[in-house]
């Protein structure tokens, strides 16, 4: 069975309930009447020797008699809610404030022993038989001479003392009611705002480890557990979002390798059954070998945008001259510009700009640039490129007057394979893949692309790139 956290917390309540139970029914109340009946003993053992340096010495020395004792005491043992007795050595009772006084009656404690309480000055128990319930009983000797005389004890019922002690004990009850109530509301508390989301955040986790990436969960808090919450949802669709990119990856690159090589297939199987006659195999071995250049094109594009992958990690900047660039490379255009009419205009700021990028990389953005910008231009069309420099930052700007991007897919051109509806009738050896090349180029940089295009007007790529600081001094 699967361990959860749930029944572990709710055991924990109920330990951490049953020991307080256990301590408040137990110790505490021992503790309670402990501490009860030694501070009524200290109070009657202050009375009771108070009354042995005062009345009883006086009795004893004949100074004040009997009755006049037997008053006062009576007036203390009601004000201290107790029974005072002076009592012989030999265990004959001298005055009990609870009987009246009768001088002629001897009253005797059988087995009266000051020396029972031990080294304490006080006892509970039913003194010597004499009383039908436990007394506290506290004794103070009364000497005179340097002879014990008698001793004063102070009884206090011990249910008096019990009652207080009920009293105390019922609020320690309370608290510890109100404590287990307290916990139970925490506990409650705890189960909505971490076990709940916990445990949808632990099934969502199951599910993505399934790989059900597209499972969908909500937790409503904007906590610590909501945030986690939150980045695991994303990360699930980012997941997914890769995954569909993958496949859809695999589909269009099958799809591209896969219409070339039919119809080379389809080419070399017509000439060697005879269906193409010889005279023609000329015609058809140079459509065979465009497929093959193509093929060749995708292949190379592939490679390029997997080294890219690795973000920046195959980089090799260095300060170069922008403008020797762009004029090499409009160079590689001119056989295919001539063969269209089509002009490259170079508006360039100063003679050299050096710029400090992967050389390499950016003449292939210039490219494939300059590839689409001829590629979907009009016959007897200006292609212009042009630099400008600000706040440290080269821009490059390639301008064409073809046949434009529609709107909806501006965002869409730099997405791998994707070509719009407009170019595919003009470019069959288009790959979809040169734009998504140049914007991986230009993001390893930590620089960025934009396009600017009309329908039927032209468009415009511009990019910026790091100024060299070299650039100053040759300036
Ligand atoms: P392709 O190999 O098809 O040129 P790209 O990734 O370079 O692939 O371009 C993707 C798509 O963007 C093209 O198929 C085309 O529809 C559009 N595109 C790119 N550059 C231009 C341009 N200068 N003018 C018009 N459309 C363009």
């Amino acid at each position: 069975m699967k361990k959860t956290l749930y029944p572990k917390f709710i055991l924990a309540y109920f330990i951490f309930g049953m020991f307080s139970f256990i301590i408040v029914t137990t110790f505490v109340p021992n503790m309670t009447r402990e501490h009860l009946v030694r501070s009524k003993a200290e109070t009657l053992y202050r009375e009771a020797s108070l009354i042995s340096s005062t009345y009883a010495s006086s009795l004893y020395a004949s100074e004040t008699d009997l009755e006049t004792v037997k008053t006062h005491l009576d007036l203390l043992a009601l004000h201290l809610d107790s029974t005072i007795r002076i009592i012989n050595p030999s265990g004959r009772l001298v005055l009990d404030t609870d009987a009246p006084l009768d001088v002629d009656k001897e009253v005797m404690v059988e087995d009266f022993d000051p020396t029972a309480a031990g080294s304490s000055y006080y006892m509970v128990n039913d003194f010597f038989g004499n009383f039908g319930s436990d007394m506290l009983s506290v004794f103070f000797p009364i000497t005179a001479d340097y002879l014990v005389k008698g001793y004063v004890v102070i009884h206090c019922d011990m249910a008096t003392i019990q009652q207080s002690c009920n009293s105390l004990l019922n609020i320690s009850y309370i608290t510890l009611a109100v404590l287990l109530l307290l916990s139970l509301i925490i506990l409650i508390f705890f189960t909505e705002i971490v076990y709940v989301p916990l445990r949808k955040i632990t099934y969502a986790t199951e599910q993505y480890a399934n790989g059900n990436m597209h499972y969908e969960f909500q937790v409503d808090s904007d906590d610590e557990i909501g945030y986690l919450a939150a980045c695991l949802s994303y990360m699930a669709s980012q997941i997914a979002g890769a995954e569909d990119d993958q496949k859809k990856f695999v589909a269009n690159v099958s799809h591209d390798f896969r219409s070339p090589l039919t119809s080379i297939r389809g080419y070399l199987e017509a000439m060697l059954d005879g269906t193409i006659p010889p005279e023609m195999h000329e015609k058809y071995l140079n459509i065979v070998l465009n497929e093959t250049e193509r093929l060749t094109k995708l292949t190379n594009s592939l490679l390029s945008l997997n080294n890219l992958n690795t973000k920046g990690m195959l980089l090799d900047p260095t300060d170069f001259d922008i403008n020797g660039i762009i004029r090499s490379t409009a160079a590689a255009f001119e056989g295919t510009c001539r063969a269209k009419t089509i002009a490259i205009e170079m508006i360039l700021t100063g003679d050299k700009m050096y710029v400090h990028a992967d050389m390499e990389k950016i003449q292939q953005v210039l490219y494939n640039l300059l590839d689409n910008a001829i590629k979907f231009s009009h016959h007897d069309s200006v292609i212009k490129v042009e630099t400008s420099v600000k706040k440290s930052k080269l821009f490059v700007s390639v301008k064409d007057t073809g046949i434009g991007i529609p709107k909806e897919d501006l965002k869409l051109i730099w997405d791998r394979f994707y070509k719009s509806d407009l170019s595919r009738g003009r470019d069959k050896k288009g790959t979809g893949l040169g734009l998504s090349i140049v914007k991986e180029i230009i993001n390893c940089h930590g620089e960025h692309i934009n396009v600017i295009s009309t329908v039927g007007v032209g468009s415009e790529f511009i990019l910026s790139l790091p100024m060299s600081d070299r650039d100053d001094e040759e300036d």
